[in-house]
Parts: C-alpha cells; sequence; structure tokens
C-alpha cells in the first residue's frame, strides 16, 4: 500500500528530527499533501494508526493540509486551479493549454509537535 510507505518514512523522519531536538515523544504531525500526490486520505490515517504503536509517535496527531493543485498559464500567467489529476488544463481566463503545475504534488513533513 502507498500510504503505508509514506507512513513508514514520514514517521522515521518525524522519529530522527524528534531525537536532534531532545524530545521524548511527539505529540503531533503536520503534513502538506497536494492533491496530485496520489494520497488517499482514509487509507494514510488508517496506516498512522497502525504504524505508530512502539514509535515516539505513538500517541500523536496526524494532521493534514491537503494543498490544492495549481497551474500558472504560459499565455497570460494567470493562476489557477486544476480540475483535474493529469496535471494539464486549459487556462480559465485565455484558454491556452497549460502544465506549469507549481503546486499539488508535495509530499511534505510541515512541522513537528514534540515534548
Ligand atoms: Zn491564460
Amino acid at each position: 500500500m502507498h500510504e503505508m510507505s509514506i507512513v513508514l518514512s514520514m514517521l522515521d523522519l518525524a522519529e530522527h528530527s524528534a531525537r536532534e531536538e531532545g524530545a521524548s515523544r511527539i505529540d503531533a504531525i503536520h503534513l502538506e499533501i497536494g492533491a496530485l500526490a496520489g494520497v488517499v486520505p482514509e487509507a494514510l490515517e488508517f496506516a498512522f494508526q497502525g504504524a505508530r504503536d512502539g514509535t515516539m509517535a505513538e500517541a500523536a496527531r496526524l494532521e493534514v493540509d491537503y494543498l490544492p493543485a495549481m497551474a500558472r498559464c504560459a499565455g497570460c500567467e494567470a493562476d489557477f486551479e486544476l480540475d483535474n489529476r493529469y496535471g494539464v488544463a486549459l487556462c480559465p481566463t485565455c484558454g491556452t493549454p497549460s502544465a506549469n503545475l507549481w503546486q499539488g504534488r508535495e509530499l511534505h513533513l510541515a512541522h513537528l509537535e514534540v515534548t
């Protein structure tokens, strides 16, 4: 499962950062995930519940910001939200086909709350 491998690498990264800060546990993990990253929110939450046992994030909350897919038109430079998963769309302002995606594929550990 795609989401499980994401969760495992995020937990790994989170524990590593928490240890570097001298923390003893992780209270919350904040992620930023783009609309085109291919992540199913329910599957991500489910994977997190299963994977956090025995880690520093055992009692942590998972908070996710889902970022809309945004593109910039090559013709008129307007920014617009993509409404499909392929990363290509017609500019709603001038109709130019555009694939200049500048947001939507993120998969970041945004920040941690630790104790
Ligand atoms: Zn345009």
